[in-house]
């Protein structure tokens, strides 16, 4: 769980124990503020987990107002800022996440695309003391940023922090092709220190092939968080896009991303598109059934259309989409088309 002392806005004391009589409450609405008014949010809408996370007492003090211009503080020591690159695969924009604080210094996860004033103002969150760059996968709306990053704080005369990350596969796109400085290992533990404070913060790296072959996720274990990169998205679905997009291993990431969440006391997931997560489990598992139902949808398409091609599947498989999006859709249908192929024609809705 995220650390009490960890929190932006102070906990009420504690309240009395509950009793036989206490009512129980079947639900929570949480409020911020949007367009300069109080909104209000129940718990399937998407800005719940974040309102849940900064305001946990359900005090309105959080604004949720998507823009690029400053840093938002998440947590005591850890900001979110968002680059300028909203769009349909990006949603709000790539969001940024500086990990630690001026005594120990920073963790950028994900610096995104090569964005002069993004990147300017990253490095100013941090104060301009950044330790490390790691980059959740290769795509060119999360890495190219790393090499201006490092460079920006070399002519500060700072130590350039070192870019971590996987190297791309050799399935990756052309304009997702990506070396960092040092390859990550599966299970490394990424540590910020202040011998004063005692205070420390631990980002464990998972390995997650499956929107990108080169995919990795991060959990920061004192707080219960979990940095999801392109993994799991809060308002859309992600991608998975062959050959470097594989739908198995999406799945079977996404299984691990479960277990991890009960090894780690996981609450909250942090996407690199949209609002913070809460009830990360209930997310996983929902994210989970909802491409098993996509898969029987397309299975179905298949069996009705044997001599189909994917044109044809997408608009039976993904008729609840806008059919603006079927080009896209097309490609995670692509993916479960494999899939399907795989294990000889039928869905493995139990298999996985
Ligand atoms: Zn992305």
């Amino acid at each position: 769980m995220v650390r009490r002392s960890q929190l932006l806005n102070p906990p009420f004391p504690a309240s009395p124990p509950r009793t036989a009589a206490t009512p129980l409450q079947g639900s929570c609405p949480r409020a911020g503020w949007l367009g300069g008014h109080v909104a209000h949010y129940m718990e399937h809408e998407a800005p719940y987990g974040e309102l849940e996370l900064t305001c946990p007492d359900g005090q309105i003090a959080h604004t949720l107002d998507w823009q690029s211009e400053r840093p938002v503080l998440l947590l005591r020591h850890l900001q979110r800022l968002t680059a300028p690159n909203p769009g349909l695969m990006t949603g709000p924009g790539t969001n940024s996440y500086l990990v630690g604080d001026a005594l120990m210094g920073h963790i950028v996860i994900d610096p995104g695309p090569n964005d002069p004033a993004h990147l300017e103002r990253l490095w100013r969150a941090a104060g301009g003391d950044i330790r490390h760059i790691v980059c959740t996968h290769s795509h060119p709306d999360h890495a190219p940023g790393a090499q201006p990053l490092q460079q920006l704080c070399a002519r500060a005369g700072q130590t350039p922090p070192a870019i971590l990350g996987l190297p791309s596969a050799p399935t990756a796109r052309a304009h997702s092709q990506f070396q960092p400085e040092r390859s990550l290992h599966d299970g490394e533990r990424l540590i910020l220190k202040d011998a004063a404070s005692g205070l420390q913060h631990t980002l464990h790296v998972l390995f997650t092939p499956g929107h990108a072959a080169n995919h990795v996720c991060l959990v920061l274990q004192e707080d219960g968080l979990l940095f999801s990169g392109d993994h799991i998205l809060n308002g859309s679905t992600t991608v998975i896009d062959p050959p470097d997009g594989n739908m198995d291993a999406y799945l079977q990431s996404l299984d691990r991303l479960a277990q991890a969440c009960a090894a780690h006391d996981i609450r909250f997931i942090l996407p690199a598109h949209g609002y913070v997560l809460g009830d990360a489990a209930a997310a996983v598992a929902r994210l989970k059934q909802h491409r098993l139902q996509r898969e029987a949808k397309v299975a179905a398409a298949m069996q009705a259309l044997p001599g189909g091609s994917h044109d044809d599947w997408v608009k039976l498989a993904y008729a609840d989409v806008p059919a603006r999006l079927w080009p896209v859709a097309k490609r995670s249908l692509l993916a479960h088309v494999e899939r399907i192929d795989q294990s000889g024609g039928v869905p493995r809705m139990n298999k996985v």
